[in-house]
């Protein structure tokens, strides 16, 4: 085996041959000289070999894993060729992108490691700066996603996320059923999701969404609804369960105002308690809301009300949960509790968006699990200052495409 032969077979290198190789030992470098292996010469678009034109003058140079903190750098001059059908052109580089200053093996390895931790300790395992490691992120990523259409969507959850402390808002569309997100847009008003609806979606598309899911925002419903004549809008039911809760704090925190001294003492610690639901209440705890009862009224009866609406979500036939849902409306209207009656008064605007629920059983759940997801990558970051880094984060890791399968099979190793 020639020395170059080893090399070549040590660092698995595919599709080239090494020509030439030299190392400096201090400044912790190996450059190898190498061309493509058998197959030079091919036209990038039809891959049919073509008559050398010019061997350009400078020296091309790709980065590579780094070797046992090694940079590996590959250096070779393109040849360019004359292809029949696509006349003069510069050769296929079997090994990177035609204008990618990386080879594919390194965008791999760069690709895996950004969905496990942070860019910062991705960089410092590959040998490059943050900065240029966040710049090639965003290009591999782009070229990957270039030209790509969303396919076959029935189901969209859309909801908003914060991506700044500056409290910029983002808007995300999930597909409920393959649990992945297909879009990511600047802000959370309804030009936004306009866009998505204008930009993204054929009309036929839109026809074809069945379903959605969002939370109560007037933004969010409008749009679904004007571009999907064919949908039914459900809104999420943990956004409900959340609106009531915090009504029945504003309760609470109404009464605490009022409340004297040593009233205050047996209001203590309610803040959690109250928003617990049944199922995951000791009974200690029922017995201390129990006794609110005569505590405090107020308090007591918007804690039932909030405990009885839990079984609106087990109902399976809708005509019955359609009667409960008007006895409780009715019953928490008498209840003359300001924040309860203003529930009421969202839940009586929206129920036909609520009752659909019932029927599909849809949730944002599996949006919301992604959610969770995306939030665990911005806080690994420690947040982000653009939305272009955040959203190339959100694709890589829970997007609608697999980002790391679309470099070719024999450069997926690390
Ligand atoms: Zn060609």
């Amino acid at each position: 085996m020639t020395v170059n032969k080893f090399i070549r077979s040590l660092l698995n290198l595919k599709e080239l041959s090494v020509t030439d190789f030299k190392l400096k030992v201090r400044k912790r470098t190996l450059d190898l000289w190498v061309k493509p292996y058998k197959n030079g010469c091919l036209c990038p678009r039809c891959r049919r070999r073509g008559r050398i034109v010019r061997i350009m003058d400078e020296c091309r140079l790709w980065r590579d894993l780094p070797l046992y903190g090694c940079t590996v750098m590959l250096w070779y001059c393109p040849r360019e060729i004359l292809c029949p059908t696509h006349g003069r052109t510069q050769e296929n580089i079997p090994w990177a992108d035609s204008y990618a200053r990386v080879t594919y093996r390194l965008e791999y390895a760069m690709l895996v490691y950004c969905q496990l931790m942070t860019q910062k300790a991705a960089a410092k395992i590959l040998h490059i700066p943050k900065s240029t490691l966040s710049d090639l992120l965003h290009r591999t990523i782009t070229r990957i996603r270039d030209g790509h259409r969303i396919r076959g969507l029935k189901c969209i959850g859309v909801d908003e996320i914060s991506y700044c402390k500056g409290h910029k808002y983002a808007t995300i569309v999930y597909d409920i059923e393959r649990a992945c997100v297909v879009w990511v847009g600047q802000g959370k008003a309804r030009e936004s999701i306009d866009r998505f609806f204008n930009e993204m979606l054929s009309d036929y598309q839109k026809r074809h969404i069945k379903w959605a899911s969002c939370d109560m925002s007037q933004a969010y419903i409008g749009a679904i609804e004007a571009h999907c004549p064919n949908v039914t809008l459900v809104l999420d039911r943990f956004h409900i369960a959340k609106a009531l809760n915090e009504a029945v704090d504003e309760v609470r925190k109404q009464e605490w105002r009022k409340a004297s001294v040593s009233e205050r003492k047996a209001l203590k610690g309610l803040r959690w308690l109250l928003f617990r639901h049944s199922s995951n209440r000791s009974k200690k705890q029922t017995r201390v809301l129990n006794a609110l009862r005569k505590g405090n009224r107020r308090i007591h009866r918007a804690w039932v009300l909030k405990d009885e609406f839990e079984q609106f979500w087990e109902y399976r036939a809708p005509w019955a949960a359609k009667r409960f849902l008007k006895r409780w409306t009715a019953t928490a209207l008498k209840s003359r509790i300001e924040p309860i009656r203003n529930f009421v008064h969202t839940v009586r605007k929206h129920i036909d968006r609520i009752l659909p629920f019932i029927g599909s059983r849809l949730t944002n759940a599996i949006a919301e699990g992604l959610n969770r997801i995306i939030k665990i990558v911005k806080n690994r970051a420690s947040g982000f200052q653009t939305l272009k880094a955040f959203t190339d984060m959100i694709f890589l890791t829970v997007g609608d495409v697999d980002i790391p399968a679309q470099i070719p099979v024999g450069f997926r190793t690390l």
